[in-house]
């Protein structure tokens, strides 16, 4: 029997975020024998239609409009809605990102439907969808079950592997129009803070820096680490309260969610409300001084030094792999 599924693709600089594909994998897995439509928004996106369907999609639908051209909640609404009402699916999954965490309960509630968010697993037993996600910031998973009416979920980026992609599938890729109005968001510029580079909340290694490196000089050495290692640099709020790097780089409660193959915290204490942020991570190192540091019971290899001696001499081992 099946259920049909539609799956929101997200856009970076004109490419499709990994993400986009690790939700394709999960509406698959809800879906089980029924039908996975990706939807596509944007100003000129069609040609990026096929990739999805390579990663798993069975048939992609395309809103282009130039008031599509960047994210804004209004438009980008009503063009999921539009779709959700031409479409009739039985689920709607969303990345659990900015754009995600922003438009889903939108539309969700759009739709008197709820939202399970920040999904890290999706299996069908008995009958049931089943959704876990992470609660207590990360200390104990739930699941949960839709019961009744349309099925919402954020799932988080890292957690759901995508299919391999298989350039010899193929689908129908249609167009639908929609007449986007009333926008009460007009984005007239975007302006770049981070460096380009690996995106923190889809990075597979994750070098984060805290207080410990003690200036804005001193945290540039967590960009030589990364790039060595193909990662991103992140950071604790001790570390952007300082000044030492932009708060886009906050891991944590407050700050971004990460899952990364390999994290590695660097002069961070390992407050309560980093972990938050890290803890589901699938290697932690710790880099610290302070062999009682709080950090050091989360991690699975640490290393108890100066960061300023242990951060060089990992570098240079790591070039010469
Ligand atoms: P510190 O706690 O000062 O730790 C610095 C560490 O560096 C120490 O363990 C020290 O031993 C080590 N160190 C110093 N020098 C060296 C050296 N030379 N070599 C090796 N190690 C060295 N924090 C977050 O990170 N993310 C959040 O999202 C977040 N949200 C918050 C929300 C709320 C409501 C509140 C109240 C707090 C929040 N915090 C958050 C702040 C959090 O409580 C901590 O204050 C913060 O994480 C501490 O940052 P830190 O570990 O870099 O600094």
């Amino acid at each position: 029997m099946g259920r049909k599924v539609l799956v929101l693709a997200e856009l970076k600089d004109n490419k499709l975020r990994n993400v986009s594909f690790e939700a394709i994998a999960a509406a698959k897995t809800i879906a089980e024998d029924g039908e996975v439509v990706s939807l596509l928004l944007g100003e000129s996106v069609e040609s990026l239609a096929n990739e999805l369907i390579q990663y798993g999609a069975d048939r992609v639908v395309v809103v282009e409009n130039d008031k599509l051209a960047q994210y804004n909640s209004d438009g980008y609404s009503q063009a999921v809605l539009a779709v959700i009402k031409q479409e009739d699916p039985e689920a709607i999954v969303f990345g659990h990102t900015a754009l995600g965490k922003d438009l889903s309960p939108k539309v969700a509630s759009k739709l008197d439907s709820g939202l399970i968010s920040d999904v890290v697993n999706v299996e069908v037993t008995g009958g049931n969808v089943v959704f876990t996600r992470p609660i207590y910031s990360g200390k104990a998973f739930e699941k949960k079950i839709v019961t009744d009416g349309l099925i919402f979920a954020t799932v988080r980026p890292n957690n759901i592997a995508a299919l391999e992609k298989d350039e010899s599938r193929s689908g129908d890729v249609s167009k639908v129009d929609v007449d986007i109005k009333d926008l009460r968001t007009i984005i007239k510029e975007v302006v770049k803070k981070t460096s380009e580079g690996v995106d923190l909340s889809e990075a597979k290694v994750v070098v984060a820096g805290g207080r410990g490196l003690k200036s804005a000089e001193n945290f540039k050495m967590l960009e030589e680490l990364a790039d060595v290692l193909g990662g991103a640099v992140g950071a604790s709020r001790g570390a952007c309260d300082a000044g030492y790097c932009d708060y886009s780089l906050q891991i944590g409660q407050t700050g971004k969610v990460v899952t990364p193959d390999l994290y590695i915290a660097i002069g961070i204490s390992g407050a309560i409300q980093h972990l938050a942020g890290m803890s589901n991570s699938k290697v932690i190192v710790a880099i610290n001084k302070d062999p009682e540091a709080n950090i050091f019971k989360v991690a699975d290899y640490g290393i108890v030094g100066d960061l300023f001696e242990v951060v060089p001499q990992l570098t240079e081992e790591f070039k010469k792999l």
